[in-house]
């Protein structure tokens, strides 16, 4: 009997897959059997050559998610080389960290176009060849900061809480469709995005204390999460926004 996490042949795009938490993702999808496209604006070397030595196919598409102007050639380009799109996860995403009093309106328009705006429109243009085909499964890597205010980052926290929304309202239209809309909520992880927590000794020592696994995520903690989503063990789940945090909202 097939396992109903086996994901064989199935396309998985992830985007911002050459680092982190998407690499952590796509190599997970493909150790389940996923072949993948990685779109994003730096080469994603590393995780090609893992995927390969899974033995599974992959593409590099390159995409700066600053705006929606590379979606819809995202999307050709993926169905051109692997055919379909019966996974996405739309990881790549940035943060910009001031006092909300300095704000400035780029450090919010970066973050909102690149975490929320442009993650809409690949979605709507994914979800149309979805639709087409049957359904898929959409993940979006959501935060902390989907539940919680958190700190000096006013257009990361409103873009991942609206992100958690966006996850519902796609999960209300389309789950009678076909179509599993779920989020994965990561905690604290080693990764660039992090690189100012760690080096910050006392907030460092701070997070960890509070951290019930006492330790930060590495970016192989999240694929489980991601291929349980991804695959057809998660039928009946829709709208969720799972925490994968060592226990942080638990405390
Ligand atoms: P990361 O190492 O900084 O990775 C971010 C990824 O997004 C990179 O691949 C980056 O590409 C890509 N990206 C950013 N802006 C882009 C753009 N305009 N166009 C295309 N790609 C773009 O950090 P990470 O922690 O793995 O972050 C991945 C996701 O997890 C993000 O959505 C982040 O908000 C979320 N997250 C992270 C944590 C954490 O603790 N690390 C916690 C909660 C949520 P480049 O390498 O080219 O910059």
């Amino acid at each position: 009997m097939r396992s109903p996490f086996d994901l064989s042949g199935k396309v998985a795009l992830v985007t911002g897959a050459n680092t982190g938490i998407g690499q952590g993702i796509a190599v997970a999808l493909a150790a389940a059997g996923a072949d993948i496209a990685a779109a994003g604006r730096s080469a994603p070397t590393e995780t090609q050559a893992a995927v390969e030595a899974l033995g599974r196919k992959f593409v590099s598409i390159q995409a700066d998610f600053g705006s929606t102007e590379p979606v819809v050639r995202v999307v050709e380009e993926t169905l051109a080389a692997l055919g379909g799109i019966d996974i996405l996860v739309n990881n790549a995403g940035i943060i910009r960290r001031a006092d909300s009093i300095d704000f400035s309106e780029d450090d919010w328009d970066a973050v909102m176009n690149t975490n929320l705006k442009t993650v809409f429109f690949l979605t709507q243009a994914v979800a149309k060849v979805m639709l087409a085909s049957g359904g898929g499964k959409v993940i979006n890597i959501a935060s902390l900061l989907s539940f919680q205010g958190g700190i000096r980052v006013p257009s990361y926290t409103a873009s991942k809480s609206g992100l958690a929304g966006l996850t519902k309202i796609l999960a209300n239209e389309w789950a009678a469709k076909g179509i599993n809309v779920n989020a994965i909520a990561p905690g604290y992880f080693d990764t660039n995005n992090t690189e100012a927590l760690r080096a910050d000794e006392a907030r460092n020592r701070s997070i960890l204390e509070r951290i019930p696994a006492g330790r930060w995520g590495q970016p192989g903690d999240i694929g489980g999460a991601a291929v349980f989503l991804a695959s057809s063990a998660s039928d009946y789940v829709h709208g969720v926004t799972l925490p994968v945090d060592g226990g942080w909202l638990a405390r």
